[in-house]
């Protein structure tokens, strides 16, 4: 993590690896980061560590995906009538905590559960009653994080940084414990 910017890297199979670059935009679809190339990201994580730049060498030019980070704020309900929203037209959420996917894969297994035992209105009340609050709290922490990840302060940026590495590994597992602990029933169809 830099002064506004942060780079993020995970391996992928076949000695593939993923990379992501936040730089801070002022405003949606800024012009300036919408050109940026890949000659125009190495520049800006030049003064980042190893592999950092190595990875960015190796990088093919037409590999660079550019958007916006949007997420959304947290409704009250994700239903009306017979209606119901899950993924992300529900709770979409920064990618800090790397659980949009899962909040939407959660609700459709919750969904599906619920509807192979109730009658439609009651399986929605249920789910909106199951999901509303967990996918607040995750996005909800999801933009703190990424608020803090982007701070640009010269005279705090070296303060988070040294606060992240601090945090000891058996609270950031605490965390994550708490961000997995859901439970599931079985999926019955209803007969
Ligand atoms: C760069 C990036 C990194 C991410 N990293 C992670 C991660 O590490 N872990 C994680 O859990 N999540 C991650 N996410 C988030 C995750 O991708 C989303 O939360 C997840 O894909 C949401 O699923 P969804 O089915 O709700 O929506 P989507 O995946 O957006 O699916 C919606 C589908 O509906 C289609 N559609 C839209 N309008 C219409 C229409 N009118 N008619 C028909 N089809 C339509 C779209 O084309 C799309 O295929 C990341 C997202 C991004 C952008």
């Amino acid at each position: 993590m830099g002064a506004g910017k942060r780079f993020g890297l995970a391996a992928l199979p076949g000695e593939r690896v993923y990379w992501f670059a936040c730089c801070g935009a002022e405003r949606r679809d800024d012009p300036t980061l919408e050109k940026l190339d890949l000659e125009g990201v190495q520049d800006i994580f030049a003064d980042f560590h190893e592999p950092i730049p190595e990875v960015l060498n190796r990088t093919p030019a037409d590999a660079l995906i550019w958007t916006d980070i949007l997420d959304l704020d947290p409704m009250s309900s994700f239903t009306a009538g017979k209606v119901g929203l899950l993924g992300d037209a529900a709770h979409a959420v920064t990618p800090d905590l790397g659980q949009g996917a899962g909040l939407a894969i959660e609700d459709a297994a919750i969904l599906a559960a619920l509807l192979g035992r109730l009658p439609v209105q009651r399986a929605l009340s249920e789910y909106d009653a199951r999901r509303v609050d967990r996918a607040r709290r995750i996005a909800t922490a999801s933009r703190l994080y990424a608020r803090v990840a982007q701070w640009s302060n010269p005279l705090v940026v070296p303060l988070r940084n040294l606060l992240m590495s601090s945090i000891p590994h058996g609270f950031m597992d605490r965390q994550l414990n708490a961000v997995l602990d859901i439970g599931f029933e079985p999926i019955r169809s209803a007969a």
